[in-house]
């Protein structure tokens, strides 16, 4: 496995590969790696012959008063979780390697970023974005893969890239949970025991929403409040947004579609959670 730390090297090689003839996907990674990142390197796998996984905690991507200084970092140990999953080059910039004095430029995206978590994290998408499309540039891949945990970045990184006309496809792949239904996340660890299990209402009211709306309810604020009363009941939680939205827009949504995406951002304890679920009829 190669180890990229240098842009320049990073650009190279991804052309040798290209003149090569390989096919190249990219997994981009905050590190700190859990079977949901190792699930998308699988994917990404299947469908390329050269693994490239960047693993870069992005500043541009925290607000203010958000968790950068504290985000997990284990790089020895991602190194070899992404070495059993068969990667083949790491890139792994520094700071300063991304984001040398004088940068001025970034990528925005404008309505999908404007609902969901861009409510609360008003700068997030655009560092997002901007962070993306420089690995692009960099790594060069054919192929993306992202989680449909992060529902909202898939949907506006793939908008970037039509509205780019970026060519490189874009993989979501679904989200991989704990045996107990939490969606795993590099955050979880921080979770106390009794916050842990009170994390478990995100997936419960997913599955609650799911099943009023199998039953045949179809009137959206019935279904949200009845998601906001199951999380109130647990302890610890404050909840940041319920919505129930179209799934391409991500416009809130008063009447159930046939498919239609509910997204929770959650604190529980001094932790953000997210998930989601597109609800369609069986
Ligand atoms: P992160 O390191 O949190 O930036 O995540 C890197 C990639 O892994 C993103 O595309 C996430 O959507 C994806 N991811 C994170 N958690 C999960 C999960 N539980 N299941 C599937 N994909 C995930």
């Amino acid at each position: 496995m190669e180890i990229i730390e240098s842009i320049e090297n990073m650009q190279r090689r991804a052309d040798e590969l290209r003149s090569a003839g390989h096919t190249i996907s990219l997994v981009p990674t905050m590190g700190f790696l859990h079977e949901g990142h190792l699930e998308l390197m699988r994917v990404a796998k299947k469908h390329s012959d050269k693994l490239v996984m960047s693993l870069f905690v992005n500043p541009t991507q925290f607000g203010p008063t958000e968790d950068y200084g504290q985000y997990p970092r284990d790089t020895e140990g991602d190194l070899e979780k992404a070495l059993g999953v068969g990667v083949d080059m790491v890139f792994m910039p520094s700071v300063e390697e991304m984001y040398p004095e004088g940068s001025q430029t970034k990528v925005h995206v404008e309505r999908v970023t404007q609902h969901l978590c861009g409510i609360s994290r008003p700068t997030h998408f655009d560092g997002v974005t901007t962070v993306v499309a420089k690995l692009f540039n960099i790594v060069k891949p054919h192929l993306a893969v992202f989680g449909q945990k992060d529902f909202q970045q898939l949907t506006v990184i793939s908008r970037m890239v039509m509205d780019l006309n970026m060519d490189i496809k874009i993989l979501g792949v679904p989200t991989v949970r704990e045996p107990d239904g939490l969606a795993m996340s590099s955050r979880n660890n921080y979770l106390s025991d009794d916050e842990r299990k009170s994390a478990l209402c995100l997936k419960k009211s997913l599955d609650l929403a799911n099943k009023m709306f199998q039953e045949g309810e179809r009137g959206a604020g019935i279904i949200r409040d009845a998601i906001e009363s199951l999380i109130r009941d647990h302890p610890f939680t404050d909840i940041d947004y319920v919505s129930i939205c179209d799934s391409t827009s991500l416009e809130d949504i008063g009447i159930m579609r046939d498919e239609s995406l509910v997204a929770l951002a959650v604190r529980v304890g001094k932790i953000r959670l997210i998930d989601n679920r597109v609800l369609r009829k069986n």
